[in-house]
């Protein structure tokens, strides 16, 4: 049991399909104690059972990380029912509609404002904030997407978010080293979850990363969970500042996969 004795908080889960559930469930099969939050009413009911599946009923919190009361208040709920935490899950992200399809140089600017808020600050709020409940040695780790390193279609805002998400993962663990903490992204490859729903024609994204990525295949949120787990344990103890790709390899090609006739010509795998 590798994360047996750990405790920690998961934000960011929607439904079981959420790439955070991978994550919990994979802590909570390796023996971690937990508490997830909502972020509004509307997700608390939608949440109990999730909670009761991850032996943490009693510790369903609220917290929307747009409103800075919630998450003092977060840490103060973490403290009466738990002490001290070993680690944070934030895989949260959001941006307007408008800056995810169409022309990039058309997004407004209260879009930015609101996506550098909830998918960026967030993760640096959150630290801060929960940081007096976090134990020695505590390991946080946030989700990034390829999109944020690389041009990937109609991914317009959240990609400029993914890349000043996965800096803000470095600069935090530099400062927060000394303190003993870790700060990890995972990027993890395309999955079809609610928030990916709202990028423009994300299943063209999905065939595309199956087909050209060297492991052929796309990844699902246990392979994410695993990894996550991997970076929350201590099994992980020397790596921080890390964006860790799962993401059957696609970040490593340099151009499309091609496949040899028997000339030794070569053509597209995926024909499109
Ligand atoms: P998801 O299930 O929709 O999770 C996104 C979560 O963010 C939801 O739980 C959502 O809450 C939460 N959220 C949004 N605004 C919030 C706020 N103001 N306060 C608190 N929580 C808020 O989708 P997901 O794909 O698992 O996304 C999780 C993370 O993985 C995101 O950072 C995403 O960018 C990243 N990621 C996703 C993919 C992919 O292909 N799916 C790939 C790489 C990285 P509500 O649903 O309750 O609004």
């Amino acid at each position: 049991m590798i994360m047996k004795g750990k405790k920690g908080i998961v934000l960011g889960i929607a439904n079981k399909r959420s790439i955070a559930y991978g994550i919990a469930n994979a802590c909570r099969e390796q023996g971690a104690e937990m508490a997830i939050t909502f972020l509004n009413d509307r997700f608390e009911t939608k949440l109990a059972p999730i909670a009761e599946d991850l032996g943490c009923a009693q510790r369903l919190y609220r917290c929307d990380v747009s409103k800075p009361e919630e998450i003092t208040a977060l840490r103060a709920s973490i403290a009466k029912d738990m002490g001290e935490i070993d680690f944070i899950v934030h895989s949260i992200a959001f941006a307007p509609k408008e800056g995810l399809s169409g022309r990039f140089i058309d997004i407004p600017k209260d879009a930015f404002e609101i996506a550098m808020n909830i998918s960026v600050y967030s993760l640096i709020e959150v630290v801060r904030e929960l940081k007096p409940v976090l134990s020695d040695n505590a390991s946080v780790l946030t989700l990034s997407y390829y999109g944020g390193a690389k041009y990937i279609p109609n991914y317009n805002l959240m990609g400029i978010a993914k890349a000043t998400l996965e800096m803000t993962v470095k600069y935090l663990a530099e400062d927060l080293g000394k303190d003993g903490i870790r700060v990890n992204a995972i990027s993890a490859g395309p999955i079809k979850t609610l928030a990916a729903a709202g990028i423009g024609e994300f299943g063209f994204i999905l065939k595309w990363n199956e087909a050209n990525a060297p492991l052929k295949k796309n990844v699902s949120i246990h392979d994410v969970g695993n990894s996550g787990m991997y970076l929350l344990s201590d099994l992980s103890r020397a790596v921080t500042g890390e964006i860790h790709y799962v993401d059957s390899g696609y970040n490593v090609m340099g151009m499309p996969a091609v496949e040899f006739d028997e000339n030794n010509k070569p053509s597209l795998v995926w024909k499109g």
